[in-house]
């Protein structure tokens, strides 16, 4: 067989449409766009919370970076300016053991063993104490301006270990200066190995103020500097009192001296406030530095982002929500009118029974299925006798009720859920019978005919068996089509007319 270019352009537009059918149902579909409604706020929601905290993340890289720069940067600056004391220092002890250095006139000896550092902006004194304390030699003056030191930490420590090297002392107030100080210190042997003296000098605690005030790290943040026994150098924010103290049992501070360098988030026992911890060690020195950021000042920023992002995506999933709901409820109204449209449509609005139309499209159906199957078929068709006479003698709104009254005794004498009644004609009625043969049709046909003999409206005058009706029945015999079926049953309606009326014709 041959297909033309026209059938198959009609098959093809044909298996296309009935592809795109599921989809055009489910775009109709109430239920699809409330999943939608609820599934793409859930999707919104769940990107937004992502992107939240990536967010998030990236404002902590960018405190964790931060902190890490700036602890280098002091570190190095710290670790730089002691470096040069200490030369300094190491170069004092070293040119002492210059042959007749102690003898030379005291500016030359001056000018010999202490350089330029002595003279920097923060440095205190300088000056080299005896194996008694007692100042020898001064940076700052060629006649040693007196005083005694053996009373100092630092100078019992040298007196007592010969190999401490550098030594950093605690906080103190300088006997020359009256202002607060660390003392660096390197012990002086005598030539046979014994204490010597100690020569010492002293960094103004200002430099460090100096320093660290020069860093902004918002309301909560901090910089400690700390010797490794604790004890608290400078602060920032600066409070007096707390120079000097010890928090060597702190557990901060236990986590401070317990690696080189690192970081960690920790509530400070002081007020309170978590805060993100940076932390190193300076240099090879016995110091340890810390910068310390509030956790809610690292993620302010963020929060404020966060609440504004947040505020928008619930808006706007609140939105889509309420409008899938809106949309799905107005397609769910949509689709029950038009099923009701659709219902009335074959629907006869006297009787409420089934219209010709409805009755037609019923009728070709159960006709090919009795075809297919070769089950019986049988169709009754019934008119009323001398209707026309009703109407002219009670009215039409009597002839109406009575119409109703027959509608509501056919429907009551069928039982199958297959069997249909419908009205298609004024007062013509048909019931289309699946199923049923020729006998079952009969008994039908007899049961129609009893209950009609009960319509009556005793207000009209009208008394029961008054009403009459006439049948044509006809049932499928496996041959001809539909129509033919109709007009036997109708040539056997006729023949009731014809025979007297209130009686049933079969079709031959
Ligand atoms: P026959 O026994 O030969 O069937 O006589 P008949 O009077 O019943 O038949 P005819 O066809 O002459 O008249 C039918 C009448 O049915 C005409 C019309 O007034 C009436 N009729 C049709 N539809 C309605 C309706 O909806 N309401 C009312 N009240 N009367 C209707
Ligand atoms: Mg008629
Ligand atoms: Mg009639």
């Amino acid at each position: 067989m041959r297909i033309s270019e026209g059938e198959q352009n009609r098959m093809q537009a044909g298996s296309l449409s009935a592809r795109w059918l599921p989809l055009a149902r489910y775009v109709r579909s109430a239920r699809s766009w409330i999943i939608l409604g609820v599934l793409a706020p859930i999707g919104m929601l769940v990107l937004s919370a992502i992107m939240l905290l990536e967010l998030r993340q990236d404002a902590w890289d960018k405190a964790e970076q931060t902190s890490k720069d700036l602890l280098q940067v002091i570190e190095r600056d710290i670790a730089r300016n002691v470096e040069i004391i200490d030369l300094s220092l190491q170069g004092v002890v070293d040119n002492l053991k210059a042959p007749g250095l102690v003898d030379t006139h005291p500016s030359l000896r001056r000018l010999a063993l202490f350089d330029r550092a002595a003279t920097a902006r923060d440095m205190g004194v300088m000056l080299v104490v005896d194996e008694n304390g007692d100042s020898i030699i001064d940076a700052s003056a060629d006649t040693a301006r007196r005083l005694n030191n053996a009373d100092r930490d630092y100078f019992q420590a040298h007196r007592t270990h010969a190999d401490l090297g550098l030594h950093i002392s605690r906080p103190l107030i300088s006997r020359l200066l009256g202002e607060p100080v660390i003392v660096l210190s390197r012990r002086i042997d005598k030539p046979d190995g014994s204490f010597g003296g100690v020569v010492l000098a002293s960094l103004k605690l200002s430099y460090f103020s100096r320093l660290f005030a020069r860093i902004g790290l918002g309301r909560e943040g901090g910089i400690n500097l700390y010797l490794r026994d604790g004890t608290r150098v400078m602060r920032y924010p600066f409070v007096e009192s707390d120079i000097g103290a010890n928090i060597a049992g702190a557990p901060t501070f236990r986590a401070f001296v317990a690696k080189r360098e690192g970081s960690f988030k920790g509530v400070s026992v002081r007020d309170g406030v978590e805060r993100y911890y940076a932390f190193t060690q300076v240099g090879e020195l016995p110091l340890v530095l810390n910068i310390a950021l509030g956790t809610r000042e690292i993620e302010a920023e963020w929060r404020e982002k966060a609440a504004i992002i947040g505020l928008a995506v619930l808006v706007l999933c609140g939105l889509t929500v309420l409008l899938s709901l809106l949309f799905g409820r107005e397609l769910r109204r949509s689709a029950a009118m038009q099923a009701e449209l659709a219902r009335l449509a074959q629907t006869d609005v006297l009787t409420g029974l089934p219209n010709r139309r409805h009755f037609e499209t019923v009728f070709a159906q159960t006709w090919e299925t009795s075809r297919l199957t070769g089950r019986p078929l049988a169709l009754i068709l019934i008119d009323a006798d001398h209707f026309k006479r009703y109407n002219d003698r009670y009215g039409h709104a009597v002839g109406d009720a009575v119409l109703k009254g027959l509608a509501d005794s056919l429907s009551a004498s069928v039982c199958r859920p297959g069997d249909l009644v419908a009205r298609v004609g004024g007062e013509e009625f048909a019931v289309l019978l699946p199923g049923t043969d020729h006998n079952g049709a009969t008994r039908m046909a007899e049961t129609i005919h009893r209950a009609i003999a009960g319509v009556a409206m005793p207000s009209a005058g009208i008394a029961p068996r008054t009403v009459t009706v006439s049948l044509g029945l006809a049932v499928h015999s496996g041959s001809g089509t539909a129509a033919d079926l109709y007009r036997r049953a109708d040539a056997a309606l006729y023949e009731a007319k014809a025979g007297g009326r209130n009686q049933t014709r079969y079709a031959a």
